[in-house]
């Protein structure tokens, strides 16, 4: 049975929690809100699928993979999907067709007061609840059954998720029911922990004296394509508030992350979607307006069959995938130095604490600044 001594070894896919028969496993948040599963003794009958079905490791399945992606700087045609979706709307493009087919997708949205979990989606208006990027791990419970349901009645199905979440995904529903499942991951750097973003929510309504009602994590239209900030709107204050993203060093990653093994172009999906940083050595003119583009990689030969079907609903031009290859295709995102100090604090001290000793607000920070500052005038003497 799953065991998990070394919490870095565990991406709380829920496969192993999905795979069981006896519903022995559950999965249990620790500190910071990451879930992991845990086996009831009682219940277990030790037939070990719960060990075979995890991917989280160097071999997971890569047999459905083209020799190399194809790579493709690539943009919707229509704006409005543009300004609203996190890049280039690729994720867009390609879930209207599997709607249009009558089919179902799932994809990162929101339940009771803006927790992070999969939904599953059957028309265009429930799908773009998932426009966006959601930088928090989300809730799978009871997903994967959920699509191998949906596989098992005969529905064609896109899943979108981060890689280890398609990896999982993947080997959960197994080589049969696989032909009619369409994997889309992201380019992902690390998640942040779930309790840490109810809590940040939580601390921004006391400070506002009102309830958010509407949050954006990125948001592109106020502040543009590059720029990481949130944008919340709070029931009563009529215009919005914005606030540097707390967490941008890393320090509430789930530990997985310091050592995910799918941050390479070796990826468990058939295709990979991504904001297309340095577009400009592959077309100067796709992205001039600095609207944003995706990265678009298609991996598997399905992935080719869709995204032949789909393209003219874009602007693609060809890539050599050399020219696309940011940090997190070639390596895992690296552990903060603090991070087990950080979770401690949180702990110990809660929410408040960890915001004003590490991120970006307080006395502290502005003295971490300073000393940058010294550090760089003095570099340059
Ligand atoms: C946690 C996280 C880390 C990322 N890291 C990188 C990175 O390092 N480099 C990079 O280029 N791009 C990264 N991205 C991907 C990028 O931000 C865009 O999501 C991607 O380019 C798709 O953009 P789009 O315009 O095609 O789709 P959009 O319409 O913006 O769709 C967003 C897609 O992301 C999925 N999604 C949203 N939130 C989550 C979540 N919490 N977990 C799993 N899936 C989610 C949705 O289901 C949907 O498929 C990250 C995204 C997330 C959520
Ligand atoms: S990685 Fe997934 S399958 Fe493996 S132990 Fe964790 S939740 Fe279970
Ligand atoms: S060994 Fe079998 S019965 Fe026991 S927890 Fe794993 S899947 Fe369930
Ligand atoms: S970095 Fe890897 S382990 Fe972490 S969420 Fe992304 S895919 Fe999963």
């Amino acid at each position: 049975m799953i065991q998990i001594t070394d919490k870095s070894q565990c991406c709380g896919c829920t496969a192993c929690a999905s795979i069981c028969a006896h519903d022995a496993i559950t999965m249990q948040p620790d500190a910071l809100g990451f879930l992991y599963p845990v086996v009831d003794k009682g219940k277990c009958v030790d037939c070990g699928l719960c060990e075979k079905v995890c991917a989280f490791n160097d071999h997971y399945d890569t047999s459905l993979n083209l020799d190399k992606p194809l790579a493709y700087a690539a943009r919707h045609k229509d704006m409005k999907e543009v300004e609203t979706s996190r890049s280039g709307a690729a994720f867009i493009a390609i879930s209207d067709y599997i709607l249009e087919q009558g089919g179902v997708v799932y994809g990162v949205g929101y339940t009771d007061h803006f927790r992070v979990v999969h939904k599953r989606a059957t028309t265009k208006e429930g799908r773009d609840e998932f426009k966006g990027s959601k930088y928090v791990q989300s809730d799978l419970t009871g997903v994967f059954r959920q699509v191998k349901k949906d596989l098992k009645d005969g529905f064609t199905v896109l899943f979108s998720g981060t890689p280890c979440q398609t990896a999982g995904l993947h080997s959960y529903v197994g080589k049969k029911l696989r032909a009619n499942l369409i994997l889309v991951d992201i380019v992902c750097h690390g998640v942040p922990g779930p309790y840490l973003w109810r809590d940040y929510l939580a601390y921004l309504e006391k400070k506002q004296g009102d309830k958010i009602c509407w949050v954006n994590f990125r948001d592109k239209q106020e502040f543009g394509w590059r720029a990481h900030k949130e944008t919340f709107k709070f029931v009563n204050g009529g215009g919005k508030m914005s606030f540097t993203y707390l967490f941008y060093q890393h320090i509430m990653f789930r530990h997985s992350c310091g050592v995910c093994p799918y941050t390479n172009t070796k990826r468990p999906s058939d295709i990979t979607i991504a904001d297309f940083w340095g577009w400009e050595k592959t077309d100067p003119n796709i992205n001039a307006d600095d609207k944003g583009v995706s990265l678009v990689l298609v991996n598997t030969e399905k992935g080719r069959e869709i995204f032949d079907v789909i393209k003219d609903r874009m602007t693609v031009i060809p890539a050599r995938l050399e020219d696309c290859l940011q940090p997190n295709l070639k390596h895992p995102s690296p552990e903060n130095v603090h991070r087990t100090k950080f979770e401690k604090a949180y702990k110990k001290y809660g929410f408040k604490y960890v915001y004003y000793r590490y991120g970006n607000v307080g006395p502290i920070y502005k003295l971490r600044q300073m000393k940058l500052f010294i550090k760089k005038k003095l570099k340059f003497r």
